[in-house]
């Protein structure tokens, strides 16, 4: 069961060929026997799974259950979820239980997902390679001395090694797309507004956006059309209708004006992930798309653009965490002062105070102009770079990550070239806009994924695309070894 895609098993539930309790026994068991190598999922809900499974089911019998009704899932541990361990990947919030669902776990459980459990992720999801995390690092499925990527590794790993169908996972500046890449899957990063952010634990609030990693885009279609929509406690949520995401998916792609964007394929791209993704580009020539070279002469700015704007709003969002309100609190304090700080100072990690640092230094009064100032005259400049070349083009495509999956331990001491990882993703985080992932071949056996980024709210225009390309190729259905 666990090869199979979320359409599959909406259809095999439908048929009877299985119930969602046995599905959900089947995923329970897969976790518990593999989960313990790959560290993906830092809590595992199985007796609340098995209750909504139990009620899915009676759903499906009266025959008025929705495409998602029996659908095992794992939530990525950044949203909250209600009556259960809801940690962030901190050791600050290593005792948190959160009080209510985020919106998209309570849209989600209305539909009749089971939530198996809560997926590792780097430290307040800041990081390219999930080794931030308070639980430890996670391992790739296929290879386990590789990252899974981040911070949605937890997500992508558990997904890749068919641990659950789908995922949720946050991209504030590559989370969703980079992870999707390093472990094979289809990842979906909606518009910025597109997907409540009520109840997803802040880290940069201009640029966090909720999304999925899952086998295909058809399945991406599926869950985004039932997590989507304008929410009153959002205040960044936008109110325009939620397209039908999988009536769309089959129309032709000839005629689709694709941009290649001159400055993903300069640089630090390796040769041969080049190759793979020029080999995808055809497969879309042949389909009837046409391609067009652009240029985005900003874009190069985008990692310090974005290493401004992120930690200058993350140094506000995490300032809550103080050790009175919730969350970790150091022993014995002296005073409140030391109260404060000893419990931040134990409760963050070492990324964190980073970028809380870094943040605070932007922020402050001498350097304010300098630097977030002129960041944020920028991150226009790109917007409006990516503005100009959607009139010319429907679809702007290139790699996900510069390299496939890298080792473990190899670039936690090196902050930049870390950082340099999201050279690709960032843009699309910057300018709001929504962009995918997909599998388009593979490099010494590693997975390598192919970017699609479309003008705001083209998020049926990016799936069609994907799509598109899955019916001409299998990458898709690549499964780790030893994951079969
Ligand atoms: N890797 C980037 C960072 O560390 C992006 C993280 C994310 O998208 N959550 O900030």
């Amino acid at each position: 069961m666990h090869h199979l895609t979320l359409a599959q098993l909406n259809e095999g539930l439908r048929a009877r060929r299985f119930s969602s309790v046995e599905l959900t026994r089947h995923f329970l068991a897969r976790i518990e026997r593999l989960n313990p190598t790959l560290n993906a999922l830092i809590t595992v809900t199985g007796e609340q799974a098995l209750a909504q499974a139990q009620r899915a089911d009676e759903l499906l019998s009266s025959g008025e259950a929705g495409a998602l009704a029996g659908l095992p899932l794992i939530h990525k541990d950044i949203f909250c979820t209600d009556g259960v361990l809801t940690t962030c990947g901190s050791r600050m919030l290593s005792n948190f239980v959160a009080p209510y669902d985020a919106t998209i776990v309570e849209k989600l459980s209305q539909a009749g997902v089971v939530m198996l459990g809560k997926a590792n992720m780097d430290e307040f999801a800041m990081g390219s390679s999930n080794e931030t995390s308070w639980y430890g690092p996670v391992k790739n499925p296929w290879d386990l001395k590789k990252v899974p990527g981040g911070s949605s590794g937890g997500s992508a790993a558990a997904v890749a090694a068919r641990l659950a169908p789908v995922a949720t996972a946050t991209d504030t500046g590559g989370s969703i797309r980079q992870p999707a890449a390093l472990t094979g899957l289809t990842g979906l990063k909606p518009t910025y507004g597109r997907v409540s952010r009520y109840g997803m634990i802040a880290f940069a609030s201009s640029l966090d956006q909720a999304g999925t990693l899952t086998f295909t885009a058809k399945d991406a279609a599926m869950v985004l059309r039932d997590m989507a929509g304008f929410d009153a406690r959002d205040s960044t949520s936008v109110d325009t209708p939620v397209p039908d995401y999988v009536a769309e998916l089959d129309k032709p792609l000839s005629g689709l004006k694709i941009g290649l964007l001159k400055e993903f394929f300069e640089g630090g791209l390796e040769e041969s992930t080049a190759k793979l993704i020029r080999e995808a580009l055809q497969v879309y020539e042949r389909l009837g798309a046409k391609l067009i070279e652009v240029s985005l002469p900003n874009l190069p700015l985008s990692v310090p653009t974005y290493y401004v704007v992120a930690p200058a709003e993350c140094s506000s969002n995490l300032s809550r965490f103080d050790g009175v309100r919730f969350g970790y609190r150091a022993e014995n304090p002296k005073d409140l002062l030391d109260l404060y700080k000893r419990s931040r100072g134990e409760g963050f990690g070492a990324e964190v105070k980073r970028r809380i640092m870094t943040g605070t230094y932007v922020l402050s009064a001498g350097y304010y102009d300098a630097y977030y100032l002129r960041a944020q005259k920028v991150r226009r400049l790109i917007t409006d770079d990516f503005a100009r070349a959607f009139q010319q083009v429907d679809v702007l495509m290139g790699p996900t990550s510069p390299t496939p999956a890298f080792d473990i331990g190899a670039k936690v001491d090196d902050p930049i070239t870390m950082y340099l990882n999201d050279i690709y993703t960032i843009g699309a985080n910057l300018a709001g806009l929504p962009a995918m992932s997909i599998p388009c071949g593979t490099v010494g056996g590693l997975p390598v994924g192919l970017q699609i980024i479309g003008p705001h709210f083209a998020e049926a225009k990016l799936l069609n695309v994907a799509h598109g390309y899955q019916n001409e190729t299998l990458w898709h259905r690549d499964i780790p070894k030893g994951y079969e």
